[in-house]
This record gives C-alpha cells, structure tokens and sequence, in this order.
C-alpha cells in the first residue's frame, strides 16, 4: 500500500505514522526525520536544510525531492511505503506523481489529517522527542514523563524541537495554508483523499485512520500508545 499522510504540523502526523506503518508492515518515510539525520550527521545537505526549518519554512524543493527519489529507491519501498510530510507543495505532488508513474502506479489513499490552529499551537509547545529513539514523543501536560525530561520508554534525554518554538509554530502553519492545503485538492480531485479528525487520544485517532484504509478496528487490537 501507498499511502500519504498530509496535515498541519501538531496534527500527529509523526505518532500516527510510525503506528500505522507498523500495523501496515511498510516503511514510514518522513522528510523531517530524513533532514533531522542530516542534521545529526552534519552533512552538507543537513546544514542547508537545517537553515530553512529553523526559520519555519520548507527546504527547497530540488533538496526534498531528491531526498526522497533517494529514499523511494531503496528496495524496502518495493511493497509500499507511508510517506509522512511529503508532498508538502503542488511541485513536490507532481514530481511524486511522476516517480510513481514510472512504476505505474499512484498513492492507493491520501489520509488528510484534520485539528484547529488553536489546539496545534497547544500541542507543539509542549511535545518533547527523545534524542535516543525519535519515536519516543511526550507531552508536558498529555502524556508528561514520570521524571521530568527523561524519555519513560528508553531513559533518553527529552528535548523540544527548535522549529516547536511558538514564532515559528506560527509561521509553519501559514506555510501550511498556502502551500500545503492546494495538495489535498490535487489528490482530492483524484477521489483519494479521506479527511480525519485529529482530535483526541492517539488511539482513537489510529483507529479513524485505519478504518479509513479499510483495516478495521479489531485490526488495531493491542497497538500500544
Ligand atoms: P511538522 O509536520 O511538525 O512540521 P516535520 O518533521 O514533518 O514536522 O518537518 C519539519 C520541517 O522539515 C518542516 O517545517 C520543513 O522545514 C522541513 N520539511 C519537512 N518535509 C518537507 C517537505 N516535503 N518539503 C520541504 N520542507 C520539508
């Protein structure tokens, strides 16, 4: 299954992700982690990237696209892949389009997650990553750790991301509304978008998501949160 995870920053993208890949046995692809180890990595994509995010804006597009054509190449995608934060512009849509076209094929499903500015600001301000294993993520107040700053799952360090900051939360969200929103009408007028509420516990939410693919609630049975 091909399948495309669109929303603002703060919807959940990330946690929902890393959840529905697993359930679905494909690769979670994500351009932000793709930078972030970049980033970590110091390479001279990292540092270029690395600009951008920290002003809010998205990384070019001649970057992005050849991340990810990088990525799509390796052999783990062949029976599918979850792309989380790409296409995240009407260019990147069509240049996936077109990588896929050589395969003939297309996204099977363009899951478009949905929550209130308000509540983003809200969400992004306190979510904290482990620097061990970035797909451990706490909330201050929603899922706070048992020591403060310390990871519950690994012991890892907690630590806010530099682009959650609320400035920059602020900005990410305009770029979302005029750049982003016109890539849920291109795959809307394919018929392939499904719209879902982002509102509430993460497991609600990755049961909305499933039943929207078609993969049913007794599915999810036993996913952890
Ligand atoms: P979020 O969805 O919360 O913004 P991500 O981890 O997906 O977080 O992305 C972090 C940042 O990485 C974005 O704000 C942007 O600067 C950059 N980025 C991620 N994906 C793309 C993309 N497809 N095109 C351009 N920039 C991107």
């Amino acid at each position: 299954m091909r399948i495309l995870l669109i929303g603002p920053p703060g919807a959940g993208k990330g946690t929902q992700a890393v959840r529905l890949a697993s359930h679905l046995s494909i690769p979670h692809v994500s351009t932000g982690d793709l930078f972030r180890e970049h980033i970590a990595a110091g390479t001279e994509l990292g540092r270029h990237a690395h600009t951008h995010i920290h002003a809010g804006l998205l990384v070019p597009d001649e970057l992005t696209i050849g991340v990810i054509e990088e990525r799509l190449a390796r052999p783990d995608t062949e029976r599918g892949f979850l792309l989380d934060g790409f296409p995240r512009n009407l260019a990147q849509a069509q240049a996936l389009d077109g990588m896929l076209a050589g395969f003939k094929s297309r996204p099977d499903a363009v899951l478009d997650l949905e929550i209130p500015e308000d509540q983003v600001v809200r969400r992004i301000a306190g979510r904290r990553l482990c620097r061990q294993d970035r797909t451990h993520i706490s909330h201050v107040d929603h899922s706070p750790p048992e020591v403060a700053g310390v990871c519950d799952l690994c012991g890892g360090e907690l630590y806010q991301r530099d682009d959650d900051r609320e400035a920059t939360v602020r900005k990410r969200l305009k770029v979302y509304r005029t750049r982003t929103a016109p890539v849920v009408d291109h795959y809307q007028a394919q018929g392939l978008v499904t719209t879902i509420s982002a509102h509430g516990q993460v497991q609600e939410v990755l049961h909305r998501a499933l039943d929207a693919l078609g993969r049913g609630r007794a599915d999810a049975a036993g996913t952890s949160t």
